[in-house]
């Protein structure tokens, strides 16, 4: 049985007051974290602070990214090794806007995802296609290429400690989600392939999450879906109201 994971992207919005003002509005209303897990990716200079406002609560705190490096001469950049010691549970990794407006390559994400892995910090692997692109490869989807590639040598014991994301660029940030269809044909595109290339009983366990202009009215549509075991949401996530009816979309 796979845990329903709910998980807000606020991308570069909310400073620290408000990140933490709002932990502080939602922690006592949570879904029980037995059956549905929730968590926030703040901006990264707030990552401290919401990990001391969602003490005791369930509530798991996420990375927007982070570099492959431990340490070193990378000005600017996350280290996993800091992220690992201020208590952060994941990293989103190769994320769209990652991809798409600072260059990041199927490589680079490779990297950054061996490197959480051996730093105990379990990565968001973000996948995404467009629609030419998925018309244009049909049944071989390019999200499976995507894939595949960022998961060079990451081994069956690996594999058990990843999440994935599924989210098409038709739909994120535009305000109007894929079709239910479509998102589960794309997390049902994934499971497929980690059937295929490492075992079905991984496949059967693994958690697959949709992302694209999610919001309270079509949560639980794309919840139904039997691939698709959460989601990432950006804009709708932002506000504590619509927060709070996603992650209690059981209710
Ligand atoms: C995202 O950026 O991961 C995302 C899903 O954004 P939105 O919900 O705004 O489409």
């Amino acid at each position: 049985m796979r845990k329903p994971f709910i998980a807000a992207n606020w991308k570069m919005h909310k400073n620290i007051a408000e990140s933490v003002d709002f932990v502080n509005q939602i922690k006592d209303k949570l879904p029980d974290p037995a059956k549905v897990e929730v968590g926030i990716a703040p901006q990264a200079f707030a990552l401290y602070s919401m990990v001391q406002a969602a003490r005791n609560s369930g509530l798991k705190i996420i990375a927007q990214n982070a570099a492959a490096e431990y340490n070193g001469p990378f000005t600017g950049e996350i280290s996993l090794r800091g992220l690992h010691d201020l208590g952060t549970n994941y990293a989103m990794l190769g994320h769209i806007e990652r991809r798409r407006l600072f260059g990041e390559n199927n490589t680079a994400v490779h990297k950054k995802v061996k490197a959480a892995l051996q730093m105990g910090v379990t990565p968001i692997i973000c996948t995404d296609e467009t629609m030419v692109q998925k018309e244009v490869n049909g049944e071989i989807h390019y999200v499976f290429q995507q894939l595949m590639s960022v998961l060079h040598g990451v081994s069956l014991d690996q594999i058990r400690n990843v999440v994935i994301s599924y989210e098409p660029s038709w739909a994120v940030g535009v305000g109007q989600h894929a079709n239910v269809a479509l998102a589960e044909e794309g997390c049902r595109t994934i499971r497929r392939t980690i059937a295929d290339n490492y075992t079905y009983e991984i496949a059967d366990k693994i958690r697959i999450l949709y992302g694209g202009s999610v919001n309270p009215d079509n949560i639980k549509d794309l919840m139904a879906k039997p691939d698709i075991d959460g989601v990432l949401i950006g804009r709708a996530s932002l506000d504590v109201d619509n927060f709070l009816k996603m992650v209690n979309y059981l209710d």
